[in-house]
């Protein structure tokens, strides 16, 4: 199964995404996190990137068409795979259609996990993160045991910058611009569904199979 999954930022993506993997033994392929990997390791890719990705602007599409490209070619991939931050622009989703075709493959479904953006300000403003473990923490559907400290280790909670009230609607704005032609792009292809995302993690999950199992 190839599979592409978009939302915007706080629909529950990343959580749905690792669901799918379990399920389906895909690998999960997330350009940012590919990215903030060679950044760690301090290769030129990191380097590359890492001046776009401070700037909050998109790492130039030759150099994210590039590392895709080599990861759709990976053994790992034969049985499918699952696309997270990618394709970002109607070059890069242009660019997918040819690399799938020299492989002699083609996308199966575009997820969309839609979720009203009043719920995605709640959900971005009240995250809070562990700075120590990276566990995530939400003030109203999933606080910590004692207010303002981790479970695991009991380090203070911040507020990632991005997820300010101030930002965040700037963020989601920016967001809906970029997302709306690739799901243009790929309804007018037929591969789009779209699925609730303001429902338990586990019922979105249900809505996703029904999808694609189809
Ligand atoms: P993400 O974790 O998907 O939010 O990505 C973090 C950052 O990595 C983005 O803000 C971009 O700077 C960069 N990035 C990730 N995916 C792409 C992409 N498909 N095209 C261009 N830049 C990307």
């Amino acid at each position: 199964m190839n599979l592409i999954l978009m939302g915007l930022p706080g629909a529950g993506k990343g959580t749905q995404a690792e669901k799918i993997n379990d399920k389906y033994n895909i690998p999960h392929i997330s350009t940012g996190d590919m990215f903030r990997l060679s950044i760690k390791e301090g290769t030129d890719l990191g380097k590359q990137a890492k001046e776009y990705m401070d700037q909050g602007e998109l790492v130039p599409d030759e150099v994210t068409i590039g590392i895709v490209r080599e990861r759709l070619n990976k053994e790992d991939c034969r049985n499918g795979f699952l696309l997270d931050g990618f394709p970002r622009t109607i070059a890069q989703a242009e660019s997918l259609e040819e690399i799938l075709t020299e492989m002699n493959e083609a996308i199966d479904y575009c997820i969309h996990v839609e979720v009203p953006e009043e719920k995605l300000v709640e959900r971005l403003t009240g995250r809070r993160i562990c700075p120590t473990c990276g566990t995530t923490y939400h003030v109203m559907y999933h606080p910590p045991q004692e207010e303002g400290k981790c479970d695991k280790d009991g380090s203070q909670l911040i507020q990632r910058d991005d997820d300010k009230p101030e930002t965040v609607k700037n963020r989601l704005a920016v967001n809906l611009e970029q997302t709306k032609p690739l799901l243009d792009f790929y309804e007018d292809k037929g591969y789009l569904v779209t699925v609730d995302g303001d429902q338990e993690i586990d019922h979105v999950f249900q809505d996703i199979q029904s999808k694609i199992d189809k």
